[in-house]
């Protein structure tokens, strides 16, 4: 079995990638205008005739218990809101969008009926706990596992290995992403939907929904988005699963750790969850397997639950979350959230192979901060670390997604471009530098800048090993070091 698939394998199949329908990116962009225009939206839905049609039915069902009929997709958006009918209007889109159409073994009927099972769950949810979220709750939970589809689209065989190890490691599917491709849905759908240019209160949440606690410092409503979606989607698995009272628990667990007891009532929302889905399903031509009465179900489960005790969820889950934690702590560095030394290795040896088996070009660059120690002699070494988190965030914003960048030492990184061609590498590599020097680091009232050298090796024929291309950059850097600092310098094979 080959190791690790890469991610940008995935992200350079772009045919099976998928992209949201041309009128689903018209809606969005015209919601997301600073000020959006009840007009405009209309306009735009009523290109598509079918999906006007479908969504004025959808508004006129008994779902929405309007009292006067709703003839025209203006009307539609001025009065239930264009939060409300973007969402009907996206979801018709996407579902018709991404069905199998007859190819692949895919269930794209299941994989919608869990998505908006989410969005109804997710918007219910938030709807308790910060009702102006109720809305992008939905939309999230609409979108959450489009990096399952791309997996599913783009590497049908890995992700049949993927559902096989699942079922038979008794793991999460997102688990055995990792495992087997190194990298797992959460990721590849946070770069999607930001790829999409959605803002980063979508893409931060779809990041991380079945591992909410790998998200750190960021703003309430995010927060609040993650946690609403994370819910959800146990919720959404408690619908598909054979044991109701487990994640009946779990989300006990979760309801009281996010400090939504007082307003949530758990059994309540299942019924209310399943009952929605029910009067909505139908517009979707999704088929219910089952038509028990939830209500029995959850006290079934109930009653199962009355001898297992808190504590033991609450140590299941915390134990779960500890694997993960530790997943992340043993592949990257504390301080920085970058990849660390050890794990840059091995990404590298897997680089190396990508590269050659696909013939593209692959370049390290070995980076420096410079005359560090006067930084820290001269402000501090607490300004030391935040100008070395500075130096982090900075590389992150300023190179692709696809790239690696690692913290190799104390002030020393490391970098994987791939798939550029050398001299692409090097301009990347200059524009870095630029702006690192031209960053201002503020700490404690003060406000000072640094600057960095730059190494730089591609990979050059068969059989050029990691150490020698790591030594390649190495003296690189030196080169750049007795240039006197803040340059970049490229090594060049002697003939
Ligand atoms: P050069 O331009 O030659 O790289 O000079 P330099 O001073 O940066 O080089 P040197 O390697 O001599 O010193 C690196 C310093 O970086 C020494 C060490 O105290 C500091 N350092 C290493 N890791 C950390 C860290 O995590 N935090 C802080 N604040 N300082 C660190
Ligand atoms: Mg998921
Ligand atoms: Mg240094």
């Amino acid at each position: 079995m080959e190791a690790a698939t890469d991610f940008e394998t995935v992200l350079n199949k772009s045919k099976k990638l998928p992209t949201l329908p041309g009128i689903a990116m018209k809606i969005l962009e015209a919601v997301q205008k600073e000020r959006p225009d009840l007009q405009e939206i209309a306009e735009v839905l009523s290109t598509d005739p079918p999906l006007s049609a479908e969504v004025l039915k959808l508004i006129n069902s008994p779902f929405f218990g309007l009292t006067r009929k709703v003839t025209s997709v203006f009307h539609a958006v001025s009065m239930l809101g264009m939060n409300v009918v973007k969402n009907m209007a996206l979801s018709f889109a996407l579902v018709k969008n991404f069905s199998n159409n007859g190819q692949g073994d895919f269930d794209y009927p299941r994989f919608w009926k869990y998505s908006l099972t989410t969005a109804i769950a997710a918007r219910m949810i938030a709807e308790k706990v910060a009702a102006e979220t109720a809305e992008d709750a939905f939309f999230l939970g609409l979108l959450h596992d489009m990096g399952l589809l791309a997996l599913a689209r783009c590497l049908p065989d890995q992700y049949q290995l993927v559902v096989q190890e699942a079922e038979a490691g008794n793991c999460s599917n997102h688990q055995a992403e990792s495992q087997i491709l190194g990298f797992d849905h959460m990721a590849i759908g946070r770069h999607l939907v930001r790829s999409w240019g959605l803002p980063s209160k979508f893409w931060q949440p779809i990041g991380c929904h079945h591992c909410p606690e790998r998200l750190s410092a960021v703003e309430d409503e995010t927060l609040t988005l993650t946690r609403v979606l994370n819910l959800a989607t146990v919720y959404a698995d408690m619908f598909q699963a054979e044991s109701t009272a487990t994640y009946l628990a779990v989300i006990d667990h979760y309801t009281k750790s996010y400090g939504y007891a007082a307003v949530l009532d758990v059994d309540q929302l299942a019924v209310a969850i399943s009952e929605e889905t029910h009067r909505f399903f139908p517009y979707f031509d999704i088929d219910f397997d089952d038509d028990a009465d939830y209500l029995e179900t959850i006290e079934r489960a109930r009653s199962e639950l009355i001898n297992v005790s808190t504590d033991f969820i609450d140590q299941l889950v915390a134990q779960q979350r500890q694997i993960d934690t530790l997943r992340r702590q043993a592949t990257h560095d504390g301080m920085t959230q970058l990849m660390n030394y050890q794990y840059f290795q091995e990404t590298l040896n897997r680089e190396i192979a990508r590269s050659r088996r696909s013939h593209s070009p692959l370049t390290v660059v070995m980076a420096d901060i410079d005359r560090f120690k006067a930084v820290n002699d001269t402000y501090g070494h607490m300004a030391g670390d935040h100008a070395i988190k500075t130096v982090a965030t900075c590389l992150q914003a300023n190179l692709r997604e696809t790239d690696h960048i690692a913290r190799y030492g104390g002030e020393e990184f490391a970098l994987i471009l791939y798939n550029i061609p050398p001299e692409e590498a090097l301009s990347v590599t200059e524009r870095v530098r630029q702006t690192i020097s031209e960053l201002p680091i503020r700490f404690d009232d003060r406000t000072f800048k640094i600057t960095m050298s730059f190494g730089i090796a591609s990979l050059a024929g068969d059989d050029q090993d990691r150490e020698a291309l790591l030594d390649n950059a190495d003296k690189a850097l030196y080169e750049a070091k007795s240039a006197g600092r803040n340059c970049c310098r490229v090594h060049r094979a002697r003939t």
